[in-house]
């Protein structure tokens, strides 16, 4: 029953690795942008923010925060924030008005009328309420671990775990969830340093950037030119998503990736974002 599994992770499984330096390409990369409005999709931890040891402690560097105000104030630009955390939480750490945010890897939205807002049913929520409790008896001799409830799933975070105990984390948490979820309501995301029990659904940050792009086309009555930038694995349904319509940037070192281009670093990520601002700040060219 657990055969089929999903794992955001797989995504990339059948991507390319001859991805290019965004810099390097930026004129060719970017110019659709000069006739045709942007729709920026920007994950936040590890894209936007540094990542940190813990989701609290992750903070917008104040540059980053301020070309983004001017992104999200140009009327040749909208710009959306796509994370796996809650979108209250997101909101509470970007907090700039004007700007879709897209929470829990696509279930919840806010600032847009596109986006569905999804309800856990009791029973998924009652199922990672019982994950939790047998995860945390099962691993209590484990230091670092901490859990993250969000409203649809369960983040377990081993970023402050020993090297050596991660394995074990990692078997656990599986071996809880195959154990638990006998009806196959739940699958297993990875992320950095996290594994989320979330509930297995044909949704996803590529289906809600999906969903965002046609709406805002059909409210436009022309195309639009999408732009994602991501870090993470869950980052790849969206790359996949913009596949020969926009660009799709990942951040960090080059990998086999669904992404076209790629910028080593958060501070990249801002400087590509002044760069975009000053383009979008151009009467647009018909
Ligand atoms: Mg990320």
């Amino acid at each position: 029953m657990n055969a089929g599994r999903s794992n955001a992770g797989a995504a990339a499984a059948a991507g390319r690795i001859d991805m290019k330096r965004l810099f390097d390409e930026w004129e060719s990369a970017t110019a659709r942008i000069a006739g045709t409005h942007v729709f920026l999709f920007l994950d936040f931890d590890g894209t936007l923010a540094p990542i940190a040891p813990t989701p609290g402690d992750a903070a917008l560097p104040r540059g980053t925060r301020a070309v983004l105000e001017r992104l999200a104030g140009s009327p040749r630009c909208t710009v959306a924030v796509v994370s796996g955390r809650g979108v209250e939480d997101l909101r509470g750490k970007v907090g700039i008005p004007g700007i879709v945010y897209v929470g829990g890897h696509g279930l919840e939205a806010d600032g847009t009328e596109a986006l569905p807002n999804y309800e856990p049913p009791r029973l998924v929520r009652e199922l990672l309420a019982w994950m939790r409790r047998e995860i945390g008896t099962r691993l209590a001799a484990v230091p670092g671990l901490f859990f993250e409830d969000k409203n649809a799933s369960l983040a377990v975070h081993y970023r402050l775990v020993a090297p050596g105990d991660v394995a074990r984390v990692e078997a656990e948490v599986r071996r809880t969830v195959e154990a638990l979820d006998v009806g196959g309501f739940l699958e297993i995301a990875e992320g950095k340093m996290v594994l989320e029990i979330r509930p297995r659904l044909d949704w996803n940050k590529g289906t809600a950037v999906d969903q965002l792009v046609r709406a805002e086309e059909r409210l436009r009555g022309e195309a639009v030119f999408p732009v994602y930038v991501g870090d993470d694995a869950t980052d790849e349904d969206a790359f996949r998503v913009l596949e020969g319509r926009g660009l799709a940037v990942l951040v960090g070192e080059p990998r086999e990736s669904r992404a076209t281009h790629y910028v080593e670093n958060t501070e990249e990520v801002a400087r590509m974002l002044r760069t975009l601002a000053e383009r979008c700040g151009e009467p647009l060219a018909r």
